[in-house]
């Protein structure tokens, strides 16, 4: 299927590692132009050169904290300037750290409002109006399978992602007729480097094998096993594409069939 990437331009946030460059890796694939961002320069930078070495492209990086609204304003005009023009965002970040209601300071409870909340609220002011007026957009937040089914001990995960999740419900209503679409995309575990690191600490301090671990770990996964970071990716490429035109306001998980509910 053609789904008609080739000369898009997208920004993907938080993209050195984990989902994040693996959506950036899919989209240079299927030939878009990219711009990626995350706060460790030797990484963002090494992630950009392997991306556009592997695509025969090169991919626009920035050092850059998600949570300055400035730093994300002065991102998007730089891409804009490379690119010369916006199509697709896709708004992502690092997971809030996990602790139970009572543990959590109200400067933890800042400090996770800006990383997850607002990062994303940084991007969309910036990249929707530039859509808009080229009356063409794919705005994608990528949070996790929480907004459908909190996770115990994730509070600021569980609380602030809905939020997330309700900005881009909402989005979808109001930009909509301007040719934008603003989808959801939620992640159950997915076998990230960081993750399989996790894991083989795991196995390493349980004194069985990786393996093992990982069975265990997803005797409740329908599928059998964790979703890879390119299904979530291919997910996202698909969503930014014109195939997709007609879906707005979603929120999809990749995870295997993990959660529970039926919506
Ligand atoms: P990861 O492998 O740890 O990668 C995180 C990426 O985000 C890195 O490139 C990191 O680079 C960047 N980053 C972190 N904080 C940032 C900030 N403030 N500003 C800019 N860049 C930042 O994480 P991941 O597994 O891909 O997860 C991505 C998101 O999905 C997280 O919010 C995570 O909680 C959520 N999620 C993941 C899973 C999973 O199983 N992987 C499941 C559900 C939800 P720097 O550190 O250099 O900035």
């Amino acid at each position: 299927m053609d789904l008609g990437l080739k000369g898009r331009v997208a920004i993907v946030a938080a993209a050195s590692k984990g989902l994040g460059r693996a959506i950036a890796a899919e989209l240079a694939k299927e030939g878009c132009e990219v711009a990626i961002c995350a706060r460790t320069t030797a990484d963002v930078e090494r992630a950009a050169q392997e991306i556009g070495a592997a695509n025969g492209r090169e991919i626009f990086w920035r050092a850059l904290d998600v949570t300055d609204a400035d730093g994300v304003r002065e991102f998007v005009a730089a891409a804009e300037k490379k690119f010369g023009r916006i199509d697709i965002c896709v708004t992502n970040t690092g997971g809030p750290p996990s602790k139970k209601f009572m543990e959590i300071t109200l400067d933890e409870w800042r400090t996770a409002v800006n990383l997850v909340l607002l990062s994303s609220v940084y991007f969309a002011r910036e990249v929707l109006p530039r859509m808009q007026r080229r009356r063409w957009g794919r705005l994608l937040t990528i949070t996790s399978i929480s907004v459908k089914q909190p996770i115990d001990g994730l509070m600021l995960s569980n609380s602030l992602r809905a939020g997330v999740t309700g900005m881009a419900k909402t989005l979808a209503n109001e930009f909509g007729a301007d040719g934008i679409t603003v989808n959801n995309v939620c992640p159950g575990y997915t076998l990230t480097d960081r993750l399989t690191e996790l894991f083989e600490k795991r196995a390493q301090d349980a004194g069985v094998a990786y393996d093992e671990i990982l069975k265990q770990s997803t005797a409740n996964v329908p599928i059998g096993r964790f979703a890879r970071p390119e299904e979530l990716a291919a997910l996202v490429a698909f969503l930014a594409s014109e195939r997709a035109s007609s879906i707005n306001g979603t929120t999809i998980a990749v995870d295997g069939g993990s959660t529970k509910g039926l919506l």
